[in-house]
């Protein structure tokens, strides 16, 4: 079992450091139940993507990426049974090499499964689930050390999904998988904000996954990616909102070269290779950046863009790019969709935190009026108060985390200050 003590602490973004005493690498599942069932305090590690200290822990930290993937797939159950460990741009390269696809994926395909589903991590598209939403089975190490198996169906189940990393290590997570499908993925610039809004449903509804770039500001919209399932006998629209497609590929964030995004310009290709933005094998996003993100109902969509629009003065000199998503209503506790068809708004920031944690405040206000949840793992100052009334299951979750990790050994600041309200 490998130990670090305090090299590599920070996240991907470098601007949380671990607090954890030691970086735990177990090396077999009975080193994770050894691990887990031993300490005092103890959290776990995704791939490090989120940006505030919803990963960390006083104590220990596991970090699951030296256990075996074991992509498992059952194409007779149309499921696939991964460790949790497994960043989704691999599992996406091995479904598609078996013909079989996944229903959506995050702008990334660096994340892990078990660290993306934990945060309730969504891709776009108004019939589309966030990612949580394909899992239907979980193989966790409780607080005790025990390994405890669950399945679409049980007790609690939709409690235990996006579990914040509160509830237990999930070791290994199986989810539904479908035939693989081809997409093709259109940019259009010059898009009208006015002409959009006039008709929100229609427009985001107008592609498997539609995204709108922008910066607030302008009567123009910046970028509208749209990513068309090939087999959608609708096509892809030649205008779109007034917006004509791109003559060249374009990276969301205006000025930085497109080398690292995936394939543009209506080229058909694998679902694998379209539905995230940015490639594996490349930095995704800026890179030196920060991000928040806050879901409302997609009944408020426009009142909620209107809002964050009035206060473009205030936002735009910190932004480095918007994007506004859309996602299907789940029933899992703590999802961001939780019984509501959502909008994402969502802020990529210019590394600079100070002055992006003074706004948020202000975009958090604005936005209240619209029950707007914000994603757990990006920037935001709301707390468990004001949190607890936009969760309908706010409390089953606590009470579900009091029974299986009696003693807090999962429990962080984050999670004291935004879900326990101990903070
Ligand atoms: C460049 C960039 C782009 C992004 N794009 C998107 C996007 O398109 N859509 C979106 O919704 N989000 C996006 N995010 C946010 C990101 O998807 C989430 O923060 C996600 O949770 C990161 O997953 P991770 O594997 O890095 O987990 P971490 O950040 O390491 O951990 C996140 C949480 O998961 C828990 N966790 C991790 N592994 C396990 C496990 N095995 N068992 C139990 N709990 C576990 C942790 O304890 C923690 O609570 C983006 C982030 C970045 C940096």
């Amino acid at each position: 079992m490998l130990e670090e003590q305090v090299r590599d602490r920070l996240n991907w973004a470098g601007n949380y450091e671990y607090a954890a005493r030691r970086i735990v690498v177990p090396a077999s599942l009975a080193e994770l139940q050894q691990t887990v069932a031993g300490a005092r305090q103890v959290g776990v590690l995704g791939s490090r993507h989120s940006f505030n200290g919803i990963a960390d822990s006083a104590g220990t930290l596991v970090s699951l990426e030296a256990l075996p993937p074991g992509i498992d797939l059952d194409t007779d159950a149309r499921t696939v049974t991964v460790g949790a460990a497994v960043r989704y741009g691999i599992l996406a390269e091995h479904l598609q090499r078996r013909g079989f696809a996944l229903h959506n994926l995050a702008s990334l395909p660096h994340i892990s499964v078990g660290g993306a589903i934990a945060t309730a991590t969504h891709g776009s598209g108004n019939g589309n689930g966030n990612l949580a939403t394909a899992v239907v089975g979980l193989e966790l190490v409780t607080a005790d050390g025990e390994v405890r198996t669950v399945r679409k169906g049980d007790s609690d189940f939709e409690g235990l999904v996006v579990g914040l990393g509160a509830l237990g290590v999930v070791h290994r997570v199986t989810l539904r998988v479908e035939p693989a499908f081809n997409v093709r993925q259109d940019v259009f610039t010059g898009v009208a904000w006015d002409a959009v809004l006039a008709d929100f449903d229609a427009a985001m509804s107008a592609a498997y996954s539609v995204s709108l770039f922008t910066d607030w500001t302008e009567g123009s919209i910046g970028q509208a990616w749209l990513k068309s399932r090939m087999d959608d006998a609708r096509g892809v629209p030649e205008v779109f909102y007034g917006g004509t497609p791109a003559d060249r590929a374009l990276h969301p964030v205006p000025g930085v070269a497109a080398d690292h995004c995936t394939r543009q310009l209506g080229v058909p290709g694998p679902w694998s290779d379209r539905l995230a933005h940015f490639r594996l094998a490349f930095t995704p996003s800026n890179g030196d950046e920060l991000q928040s993100e806050y879901l409302v109902g997609r009944k408020h969509a426009v009142a909620a863009i209107q809002a964050v629009r009035a206060l473009a003065p205030k936002i735009t000199p910190l932004l480095l790019v918007s994007e506004v998503r859309s996602m299907a209503a789940d029933g899992l506790w703590l999802s961001s969709n939780y019984h509501r068809d959502g909008i994402g708004l969502h802020f990529t920031w210019k590394p600079q935190q100070a002055a992006v944690e003074a706004v948020l405040p202000d975009i958090e206000a604005a936005l209240a009026p619209f029950s707007a949840r914000p994603h757990w793992g990006k920037l935001f100052t709301t707390g468990a108060a004001a949190l607890a009334p936009l969760y309908p299951r706010f409390d089953d979750f606590k009470a579900l985390a009091g029974r299986m990790d009696p003693e807090g050994k999962f429990r962080n600041p984050f999670l004291d200050r935004t879900v326990f309200g101990t903070a």
